[in-house]
């Protein structure tokens, strides 16, 4: 029962008012911890609620400091939470203003790929809580539009990935910055030694909590292979997600930008919306794919590693690896996307014979093997409109097999859809988080 955490009436308010009747095991381990003041090192995916895990209790660490003076002396940045990609930060910052909306603490976020200046304002105007990529936060620093010197909390969010991108540097700079009096919550999907490490460097006698299993994908995802060479991959995608209806949704992953771009074109082509987000899109790209995909505008949204990072879409059915991921850890992480608090979910990989040796990877991190199931092959899909409403055969796939349709070998040109998005104004620079807000679908309504 959330009642019996010591969280005060106004944020117990905000979680009833989000529909949560119990707290999660990451949130029931780590919130007592977290109010008691103790540094901690979490285990915990995306998908289990480790936003609240940490968020919850910071709020109740802070609320003797909520001020409604509108001085920004009365705002210093006393809680820094920082993610690796702007998606995971922006998602963060909403699950901040949701739990905060009835107490008098600010927040805001900060991210690369947009124009810095438009950042500025919120953060003269002071915020208790602010939600940062590394990278931005440094250049404001630079820019001195913040101090980070009354810091009492740091949570480093995704804290795996953090280091998977290359931020330790920056980390280690932003570390010097904070006063050494503190509390540190790392979470983290994966305990690595490299995370081991960080936590022994800038920790002080943490406690551990352990939400899942180590390197365990979730337990009420449903996981299979088919084996199918490269060349067939998309027929049979296809007629995979037609065969669940048009409705129904998926997260498609690839390795690279480019193999997630010519995906979501290949698939639109096929009559499926599909759309794209990977690190050559701009921010407002990515917000608008992101943005359709949760209205259901778009059946498939194609996404690489780094993009579908912090990603929280409720109630994502399935997640397809289109391609297996280089390392065997980001598999754990993509079908995490799906199966989140407590739903079902299903995650199905498209293996050629040249993934075999990334697939026994996969095999070896969670402990168990896949059945090499095969999967029989359409190309007539994109041929036969009849086939989109066609009944789906036993697993969803076509058992036909057609030679190569000479289209897959013609070179990639943007879509009309993927231009027209290039083409959009871009942000308003007065309201630069409104508009984030906007797009989210999500108004940020603070009482
Ligand atoms: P996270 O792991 O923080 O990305 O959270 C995953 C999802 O779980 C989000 O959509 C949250 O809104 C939801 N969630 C978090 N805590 C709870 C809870 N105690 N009960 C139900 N849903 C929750």
């Amino acid at each position: 029962m959330f009642s019996s955490l010591n969280l005060d009436p106004q944020i117990l308010r905000a979680i009833e008012e989000e529909g949560y009747t119990e707290p999660t095991p990451v949130q029931a381990q780590a919130i007592p911890h977290v109010l008691a003041g103790r540094d901690l090192m979490a285990m915990a995916q995306t998908g289990t609620g480790k936003t609240a895990a940490f968020t919850l209790p910071l709020l109740q660490r802070l609320l003797p400091h909520a001020s409604t003076s509108a001085s920004p002396a009365r705002h210093p940045v006393r809680a820094l939470i920082l993610a690796p990609t702007r998606e995971l930060a922006i998602q963060v910052e909403e699950s901040v203003e949701t739990y905060s909306r009835h107490v008098p603490l600010r927040s805001t976020v900060v991210f690369g790929g947009i124009d810095i200046k438009t950042q500025k304002p919120a953060l003269m105007k002071g915020v208790e809580i602010l939600v940062a990529t590394p990278g931005r936060l440094l250049d404001h620093v630079e820019s001195k539009n913040l101090m980070l010197n009354q810091v009492q909390v740091l949570i480093l969010d995704e804290a795996d990935r953090m280091l998977d991108m290359g931020f330790m540097p920056d980390l280690k700079r932003i570390l010097t910055l904070l006063p050494k009096q503190r509390q540190t919550l790392l979470f983290s999907a994966t305990f690595s030694d490299d995370i081991k490490k960080l936590a022994h460097d800038f920790l002080v006698n943490p406690i551990t909590v352990e939400a899942e299993r180590r390197n365990t994908a979730a337990a009420n995802v449903i996981q299979s292979v088919l084996m199918v060479d490269q060349d067939n991959k998309l027929g049979v995608l296809a007629d995979l997600l037609r065969s669940r209806g048009l409705g129904s949704q998926a997260l498609v992953f690839t390795r690279t930008k480019l193999a997630a771009a010519r995906l979501a074109r290949k698939l639109d082509r096929e009559g499926i919306p599909s759309d794209a987000i990977h690190g050559d899109k701009t921010q407002l790209e990515r917000i608008k794919a992101l943005d359709a995909f949760k209205e259901g505008k778009i059946t498939a949204l194609v996404a690489t590693d780094v993009a579908a990072r912090g990603l929280d879409i409720d109630q994502l059915p399935l997640v397809v690896n289109y391609e297996l991921p280089t390392n065997a850890e980001d598999y754990v992480h993509r079908i995490g996307r799906t199966g989140r608090a407590g739903a079902s979910g299903e995650a199905i990989s498209l293996v050629g014979g040249e993934e075999e040796r990334r697939l026994v990877e996969i095999e070896k991190l969670l402990k168990r093997s896949f059945p090499r199931e095969r999967a029989a092959v359409s190309h007539s899909s994109r041929a036969s409109s009849s086939h989109r409403a066609a009944k789906p055969a036993a697993h969803g796939y076509v058992k036909k097999n057609v030679p190569v349709d000479d289209w897959f070998l013609k070179p990639y040109e943007p879509s009309p859809a993927a231009a027209k998005i290039a083409e959009q104004p871009s942000f308003n620079p007065d309201k630069p988080k409104k508009q984030i807000a906007a797009l989210l679908c999500r108004s940020p309504a603070k009482n």
